[in-house]
């Protein structure tokens, strides 16, 4: 039987799952490219193979194959992606024993029993209000089930008992936020009570806490919306309400929505707009910007128009602009608050809305020239000041100046005039160390000789093609133009050519792979895959003979440049000689020179 690494292998099509996250565009015979999620980039440096079931980036040396890929793309360990892939495809994984991990997996299995239990309550008996409430808001049996909602009861422990029946712990109750110790005696009592419950997932479905919606007319102690507490698989700054179900329609959008409350996504989806998520009454956090650049650029904000609103934007624009997103806004009407109030009176209207987002300058132009007169010099002194600083923030040059244009003409002013102020404001600030932080840039790849150019190039395409082109491996001259792990991975792939006849089944390039997954080489891996791609980039468009004559000629290339390095150590050495006299080891030298 294969492990289930081999089996998860086996089933999974890695341009399948990258095409998940990523517009794939084909590239090559059996290769497609996209720009990187890994690096900022304008043109794409990211490579998938089909056939190898490799990636690569070569702007940023990310690479490796789908375990990898989930790892980066989904911030997972090992165990974890193994897990994910495997719930994937179906394969099951034994849990790795005894990690951190596992005492998470324990959590989550917890949490995901929770989720089913108040569903049943909602649905028996003492769900009755529950239900009124939520078929009151219109949202259908189909919806509730997407979003699992639930039911607590008015009783003190009923989910406590019943979690504690199935083998979970006192400990593990309260570590997941389920329940609390009693104030006084012994035992735990549930911490919701009598509320509706809208689990939250995280953005693999899984999951991880709730919140608790008071029904209306309940005794209103407490909240009116009470949350998990942050526990090990739950932390709020983390967590985007809607997010699981909302990948694929982020994708075709082409942006993400972010609302404020959890009911808006769910009142959205009614309305058929799923591409929306929520940060659960907060601003979004760091972590919450990049969970989401892993899905889109675009965040797509709702703003009311009032002065809450307009702040909201402004804090919003300053954190997406520092992560380089581009920011949009939906405006709101007058009359309503949010998407939710705006689906309970009309879906169709929010549907549409949702489709005819604005860039955020727009909303923000409107909201500062509101109330403002335009012919007052003050007023207009008021706006520049409030505008510019956010027109300063935009990276990319064209557009900064169509905005400074549009700020120009509606206060009468030369875009030149503005541009000076900026740049002023630009030198004042040069000092001012409290500047939104650089974006990393990726790692530039070490320069190579070109020699070793020529050899790793080789090197790639004959391991591609190694059942027609192998023999080549054994004819390199490449002494001492390959050190490191090049050199290694050339051993390697040449003993395992000449070795390995017996497996003629199996490519030379999984060969490879295997063997340095046996021998734990992740680094000689990296270089295979990366190199290996590097050929593809190269040589895809050619017919099997033009790459054998562009072998030939690399090989040609890199004897001759050999041949000139050894004439130049025999050189250096003749002179050497002459200098210490010695006759016999010149005329030695001489005539291995000439050779
Ligand atoms: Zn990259």
């Amino acid at each position: 039987m294969l492990d289930p690494k081999d089996e998860i292998k086996q089933k999974i099509d890695i341009v399948e799952l990258i095409g998940e996250y990523l517009p794939l565009k084909p590239s090559g015979t059996h290769g497609f490219k996209a720009n990187c999620p890994f690096h900022s980039e304008k043109s794409p440096s990211f490579h998938v193979s089909s056939d190898r079931q490799i990636w690569h980036c070569f702007g940023c040396s990310e690479g490796g194959d789908c375990f990898s890929f989930v790892m980066k793309m989904e911030g997972m360990d090992f165990p974890e992606a193994l897990l994910h892939l495997g719930e994937k495809v179906g394969v099951e994984v034994k849990r790795l024993s005894t990690t951190g991990s596992n005492v998470k997996q324990r959590l989550y299995e917890l949490s995901d029993l929770a989720v089913r239990f108040y569903e049943k309550v909602f649905s028996s008996e003492a769900g009755l209000d529950a239900r009124k409430y939520v078929e009151g808001r219109g949202i259908s049996a189909d919806l509730r089930q997407r979003f699992k909602l639930g039911y607590a009861n008015t009783q003190w422990d009923t989910l406590t008992q019943f979690v504690l029946k199935r083998g979970y712990s006192e400990s593990e109750i309260v570590s997941a936020g389920l329940g609390q110790k009693k104030k006084v005696g012994s035992g735990l009592i549930d911490r919701f009570r009598d509320r509706l419950m809208i689990p939250l997932h995280d953005q693999h479905g899984k999951a991880v806490g709730f919140t608790g919606r008071v029904l209306p007319g309940a005794d209103e102690n407490g909240p009116k919306y009470m949350n998990s507490p942050e526990t090990p698989i739950y932390h709020k700054g983390h967590l985007l309400f809607g997010l699981d179900l909302a990948k694929r329609a982020i994708k075709e959008a082409g942006g993400v929505i972010i609302a404020e409350g959890n009911l808006d996504v769910i009142a959205s989806h009614k309305a058929g707009v799923e591409n929306i998520v929520a940060s659960s009454g907060t601003a979004l956090t760091e972590d919450q910007l990049t969970l989401l650049a892993r899905y889109t650029k675009t965040l797509i904000f709702c703003f009311d128009r009032d002065a809450a609103g307009l702040n909201a934007a402004k804090r919003g624009m300053t954190i997406a602009r520092a992560q380089n997103f581009d920011v949009r806004a939906i405006i709101m009407g007058e009359d309503v608050k949010d998407p939710d109030d705006l689906v309970q009176k009309n879906p169709e209207a929010w549907a549409q809305l949702a489709k005819h987002s604005v860039p955020v300058m727009e909303y923000l132009i409107e909201r500062t020239l509101a109330g403002k007169n335009l012919t007052k010099v003050d007023d207009k002194r008021a706006i520049a000041k409030e505008l510019l600083p956010f027109i300063q923030e935009i990276k990319d040059v064209v557009e900064q100046e169509h905005w400074l244009q549009v700020v120009g003409n509606l206060l009468a002013v030369e875009p030149a005039t503005l541009r000076t102020s900026i740049r002023q404001t630009e030198t004042k600030n040069k000092s001012n160390t409290n500047r939104v932080q650089e974006v990393k840039k990726p790692a530039v790849p070490a320069k190579h000789t070109k020699e070793e150019g020529i050899v790793t190039l080789l090197l790639g395409v004959l391991i591609n093609n190694a059942q027609t082109l192998g023999g080549y491996l054994q004819e390199l001259s490449i002494d001492a133009s390959l050190q490191g792990l090049e050199r290694e991975l050339y051993n390697q792939a040449r003993d395992l050519y000449t070795g390995a006849q017996n497996t003629p089944d199996q490519t030379l390039f999984s060969r490879l792979r295997d063997h340095f997954d046996a021998h734990d080489r992740e680094d000689l891996k990296q270089l295979l895959i990366k190199l290996s791609l590097l050929a593809d980039r190269t040589f895809s468009q050619l017919s099997p003979a033009q790459v054998e004559d562009q072998v030939k000629t690399l090989c040609a290339l890199l004897g001759h440049s050999e041949s000139q390095r050894k004439r130049k150590i025999i050189a250096t050495k003749i002179r050497q000689a002459e200098q210490l006299g010695d006759q016999e080891a010149v005329q030695k030298l001489l005539s291995e020179l000439s050779q």
